[in-house]
């Protein structure tokens, strides 16, 4: 309760600086609302770049069981594998780490009643999902990720190297 209270007073001021780190944070990949929105589907664009989430269950990847690498939908960077990815039970896939620490960043996110951390890719930005402290070992931690916010490509993985795996450039 006390949080909550403590967050109504500085929410006005949180607000104002999201905003502000919004605007000022340049990622590699920049594009205007505009150019994201050629590229993008309505509800990848709703999702990746509004900060939407999609509905469970029904989604492609929530019970996908393949061997394979997921990528950004928006830039291409690949940022899961089927190796921390876990039957979850919340009908959105669902991952134990990403692929590595770099290629996600958290932000706070406050638009509901409690403070979540939202996940996004850290190369373009774009929101991909929310992380808890729900998860399994041996992190703890639970990726919940939308899958309109990502595209997956079967793979043999203990072929490739992930930590050096290439980023798609078919929306670049
Ligand atoms: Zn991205």
């Amino acid at each position: 309760m006390q949080q909550i209270k403590a967050r109504k007073t500085d929410l006005h001021q949180d607000e104002a600086a999201k905003q502000d780190q919004d605007t000022s944070k340049t990622y590699e990949v920049q594009k205007t609302k505009e150019e994201w929105k050629k590229i993008l589907t309505t509800s990848e664009y709703r999702i990746l770049r509004g900060g939407g989430t999609e509905l469970p269950y029904i989604n492609k990847y929530y019970d996908n069981k393949k061997e394979g690498v997921y990528y950004c939908a928006a830039c291409g960077q690949p940022l899961f594998t089927s190796k921390t990815k876990y039957h979850s039970g919340t009908g959105w896939p669902s991952f134990w780490a990403p692929i590595k620490p770099s290629a996600v960043e958290e932000k706070e996110d406050h638009s509901l009643f409690i403070t979540r951390t939202e996940i996004v890719c850290s190369r373009c930005g774009s929101h991909i999902g929310h992380v808890f402290h729900d998860g399994p070992k041996p992190t703890g931690l639970r990726y919940c990720m939308n899958s309109t916010a990502l595209d997956f490509f079967p793979m043999n993985l203990s072929k490739v190297n992930t930590d050096t795996l290439s980023v798609l450039t078919k929306k670049d």
